[in-house]
């Protein structure tokens, strides 16, 4: 069943398609003026009526109510139990590598955020966990990396920066009678565009900074569980190690929710037009964006999401047009991240990808020629009419 099928329900409230379910999310449960915007409760602690009376919240880091609204949003969204807002997408994964403990293996797609794969290397190794990085969209190779001490496997599809695809049925189905935990970083499709959770993961993962805000004004990430067992301990680890999101920012994660069907679909067609006008061009020598029928994972990446996002990553035949394009682009803006209203343009190897050693970065692909663009939602004539000067 494809997503735009699928019906949200929020507490037994009336079911709905997912575009109605981004827009009036979940019930604003103590609404009693009729706001139509749920209320920024810029409060850090909450008083008692007497003692052992709590009105069910005490203190943020542990609960309030703006961030409550925002996590049960996100976790019909994701057809979750429950999702859990943390200041940053870092935050989240941080959090997420406090559920292992010394000696356990994670098995890691080699395509990664640099971000993640940072976290991996440094903190994750000082702490004992070993990681094991393999090419997810090949299952067979996968299942070889699987041992006794694999404890989870850690997917981001379509992958950062070259867009492979990970078929995470075909994951889950490698590990069905596995003590392993699959997780899915999901920040390039949303929830909009591919449920993992419906596909066999457990827990899936955001930077909500990126398509969720929407606005490239907002950090933020999230981890939705499939079991009220794995919410649990995430629910442990979040309001004691206490990267959680802020009221304010809750709120403005809330609001770029609410548009977020209308912004992917107009930010895919955009991408679709971009990538097809960079394939003809004689200085571009490949184009990555699933969305094209000869991208090597496009039939499987039809078969699990109903969409294709708006990331294209591409190679010119030169360093010096890459610097060129990064120096002459006037509307789009020279900038990491993604997934918000404006395009960016960004270097992964000086960017997103600089603390990758060069050696393993080129071995992904990551080199001197490869750009990245997060498509925006503008008129898309005026995104190509700027690349088009910037390529000359
Ligand atoms: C940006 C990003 C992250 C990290 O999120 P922050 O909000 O920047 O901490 C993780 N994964 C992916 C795929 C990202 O794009």
């Amino acid at each position: 069943m494809s997503n735009k099928e699928f019906l949200h329900s929020f507490n037994g409230r009336v079911s709905m398609k997912i575009e109605t379910a981004c827009i009036h999310g979940a019930k604003d449960e103590m609404n009693l003026t009729g706001a139509v915007a749920v209320p920024i409760y810029q409060s850090s602690t909450f008083a008692h009526k007497a003692v052992g009376q709590s009105t069910g919240y005490d203190y943020s880091r542990l609960q309030n109510p703006t961030r409550e609204h925002l996590e049960k949003t996100v976790a019909a969204l994701e057809s979750g139990t429950d999702a859990l807002a943390f200041s940053t997408g870092m935050a989240a994964i941080s959090a997420l590598m406090e559920l292992f403990k010394p000696g356990d293996r994670i098995i890691a797609s080699d395509d990664l955020y640099g971000g993640s794969i940072r976290l991996f290397d440094t903190i994750s190794k000082k702490n004992g966990l070993i990681i094991d990085y393999a090419n997810t969209s090949d299952t067979s190779s996968l299942n070889m990396n699987i041992c006794d001490d694999t404890k989870a496997i850690f997917i981001e599809s379509p992958s950062n920066p070259m867009m492979r695809v990970t078929d995470i049925a075909a994951v889950k189905s490698l590990i069905k009678d596995k003590d392993i935990i699959l997780i899915v970083d999901n920040t390039f499709l949303t929830p909009y565009f591919q449920q993992p959770l419906l596909l066999g993961a457990d827990i899936v993962m955001h930077s909500g900074t990126k398509y969720l805000g929407g606005h490239n004004d907002t950090l933020a990430g999230f981890l939705i569980t499939s079991s009220p067992k794995l919410s649990e301990r995430l629910r442990f680890i979040h309001k004691t190690t206490g990267a959680c999101l802020s009221p304010f920012d809750s709120f403005l994660i809330s609001r770029g929710i609410k548009t977020l069907a209308v912004r992917m679909e107009k930010g895919q067609q955009n991408a679709m037009a971009v990538a097809e006008w960079l394939l003809k061009h004689e200085k571009v020598t490949a184009v990555h964006y699933v969305g094209l029928a000869a991208h090597p994972d496009y039939e499987i990446s039809k078969k699990q999401s109903c969409g294709f996002g708006s990331m294209i990553s591409f190679e010119v035949d030169c360093e010096k047009t890459a610097y060129n394009i990064l120096e002459k682009v006037k509307l789009i803006m020279f900038a990491e991240s993604l997934g918000g209203v404006e395009t960016l343009i960004t270097y992964p190897m000086l960017q997103t990808h600089a603390d990758v050693p060069k050696q393993d970065r080129e071995k992904r692909g990551i080199n001197e020629r490869l750009l990245r663009i997060s498509v925006g939602i503008e008129n898309v004539e005026d995104i190509i009419n700027d690349l088009t000067q910037a390529l000359e």
